[in-house]
Order: C-alpha cells, then structure tokens, then sequence
C-alpha cells in the first residue's frame, strides 16, 4: 500500500489515529487527533509531540516489545476534560513499519462508572443509618431496657419508624427502577388529568390537614387528555404535594392549577400544564438544576426530619422524561416555590 493510500485510511478513521514511523517521528496525524497533538505534530519526535506520560509509555513499550500497550490520557481543551483510552499496536508490513497509536474517547463511560459507585455508596450510607439506630435499640431492649415497659414502648416507636424509612427508601428505589426501565417504552393509554389531580388531592387531604395546610385544584375548561401512565402521573403529582405540604409553612395554601397550553414553546405542540404551588419556604435558583439528582437535598437534616428519601423529584424527572414531557422548576426563598409539569396532549385525531 502506498503512503498515499496510507494517509487516505487513516484520515478516513472518525477517532484520533496517529502512525509513528521507525524513526519515532510521527508521520500521520488524523483529522480527529488534530485537536489531541495539533497538526504540527507531524514529523516530530512522538514524545515532543504530546508530552504525555501514558502516551510515551505506550508507544515505548510497542516500539520495545513488539506488543500492544494500552493506558489512558487525560486532556483538557477550554475546561473540557476528555479521558482518553490510548492504545499503541506494533505495526510491520510492507511500505510502513512503526507504531499506530488510537485514542478512545471513554469519559462518558468513566462518568457513567463514577455515578454507578456513587449511588451506591448513597444508597449504603442511607440504609446504615435507620439500621445502626435499629440495631442499637435491640442491644438496648435485650439489655438495660429488659424489664422497663415504658422505655421499651419508647424504643419500639422509633424503632418503627427507622423501620418505616427503610421502606420508603427501598419502595422509592424501586419505583426508580421500574421507570428507568420502561424509560424508552412510550405509555400508549389515555389519562384525563382533571380527576387525577382530584383523587391525589383526597389521598393527601389527610396529611395536609394534620399541618393545617389547605389544597386547592384550579382547572381552566382546556383539554386534559394526555397518553400516559395513569399510577405514574399520579406518583408525580403525589410526590410533588407531598414536598409542597412538606416545605409549606402551616396555614397556607398549597394551589394545584390544570392549563392547556395551546403550544408548548419548548415542546412545540399543545400541552397540559400542571403546576403545583406552595407559599412555604422556598430555596435559592442555584439549587434548582441539581434538585432532581438522586439524594440532592438542601437540608438534609430537614429532609430527614421530614421523612423523606431524596429520591421524590429523581422520580418526578424520569416519569416526566418517560412522558415526553417537561419539568420547569421556580422558587422565591420566603416566599416560596412552583413546579411545573408540562405533558403533550393526546392527539384527538380530530
Ligand atoms: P425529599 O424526599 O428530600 O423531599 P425530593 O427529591 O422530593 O426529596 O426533593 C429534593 C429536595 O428538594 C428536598 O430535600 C428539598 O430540599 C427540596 N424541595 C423539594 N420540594 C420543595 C418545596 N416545595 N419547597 C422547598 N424545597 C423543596
């Protein structure tokens, strides 16, 4: 094959490729790996071309013992990390001999691995404190506590309720679960959004009234027919009042308010809206982007206090998403906060 031919190739290849010659100069330097080594690079020594140690180790190695050598290299272009999986093969045939270096880009998949690690870690931590709690009362109840029936009706309330926690917390996970699972499954029944929004209002009627707080269910006379889930839906808005009952200052309002949109800006084509408001504490914007990751919080103590997982508003995320749908979330701290749940109406067909 000539160099041409050679060069074609290589330039043809969609990830960084560089060929490095006998000489240990760089011959070729891809279109993809310009932006690694820069065009430059070419007929320069390799270790003055990228000044890597995972890259010269590599190549040494391929160049010394005739094998291939893998590593990985961390580059930064305007405070954009990339990690990059190197590889250097030993190449012999006729017309060229020498090494081809290749570049895989693996941040997504590095990023993807440090998430799996850290939501575990979220999950062991969140379990191990109801447990550790749990584990002490039964120390306590087998010993001192043996024989005192007023401390043990004591230790056996809390204990059910780290108990109840460790279930909302596993029930929370694998509602988390199940919808990421169905993520790419479009939901094909109808949903009318008007009586689903009156029956989470009678579920949670119970447990506003008990911290002296109203809900209202404002509704225009717009289309309220949405393809969806109907248990789904009804977990969004569920944990939507649920966090409004919670964060609501006692004696206020918390308003559940039905729209249509006659076209959705962001979705472009008409829309329900659903939005849910409550006059409590609020919270600063900047927390806003990262309040649907799994266990965001911004008071654990408080969110604890109030049992609740920080999985709510990671679930919201998912079954919206699942939906085709849209989250918009704003908050005035002391005043407080409206989420917003924007859904595609269904197509009437009409
Ligand atoms: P949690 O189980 O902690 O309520 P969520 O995922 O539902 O978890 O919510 C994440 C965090 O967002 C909460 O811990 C709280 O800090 C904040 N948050 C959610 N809803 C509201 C609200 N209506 N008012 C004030 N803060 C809220």
């Amino acid at each position: 094959m000539n160099s041409d031919m050679i060069r074609a190739l290589v330039s043809a290849l969609p990830m960084p490729v560089l060929l490095i010659g006998s000489d240990q100069r760089v011959h070729i330097v891809n279109r993809a790996a310009n932006a690694i080594v820069g065009v430059q690079a070419e007929g320069r020594h390799y270790m003055t071309a990228l000044r890597a140690p995972a890259f010269i180790d590599c190549v040494e190695t391929a160049f010394r013992d005739r094998v291939a050598a893998t590593g990985r290299h961390l580059s930064y272009e305007m405070a954009h990390e990339t990690l990059w999986a190197v590889r250097a093969e030993p190449l012999s045939g006729d017309g060229f001999s020498g090494v081809m270096v290749s570049f895989q880009d693996i941040t997504a998949l590095a990023a993807a691995g440090q998430m799996r690690r850290d939501f575990v870690a979220n999950v062991s931590h969140e379990l191990r404190t109801p447990l550790t709690a749990l584990i002490g009362f039964i120390e306590t109840l087998q010993g001192a506590a043996r024989d005192d029936p007023t401390a043990r009706g004591r230790f056996l309330a809390i204990m059910a309720h780290e108990a109840a926690r460790m279930e909302r917390l596993v029930s929370d996970l694998l509602s988390l679960n199940r919808v990421e699972s169905e993520a790419r499954v479009r939901p094909s029944a109808e949903v009318d959004l008007a009586p689903l929004l009156t029956s989470v209002r009678a579920a949670l009627l119970p447990q506003a009234t008990e911290r002296g707080v109203a809900i209202e269910i404002t509704t225009g006379d717009g289309d309220s027919l949405v393809r969806g889930d109907s248990d789904q839906l009804t977990q969004v808005v569920t944990n939507l009042v649920e966090n409004a009952i919670k964060y609501a200052a006692a004696g206020r309002l918390v308003t559940i308010a039905l729209t249509e949109a006659a076209m959705d800006p962001v979705l472009k084509r008409p829309a329900a809206r659903i939005e849910v408001i409550d006059r409590g504490e609020g919270f600063e914007p900047v927390h806003i982007p990262r309040l649907t990751e799994r266990f965001y919080r911004i008071d654990t103590h408080r969110s604890r206090e109030e049992g609740g997982t920080g999985l709510g508003l990671a679930i919201v995320k998912h079954i919206v998403g699942r939906h085709r749908g849209r989250l918009s979330i704003d908050s005035t701290p002391g005043q407080g906060s409206r989420f917003t749940v924007i859904l595609p109406l269904a197509e009437t067909g009409a």
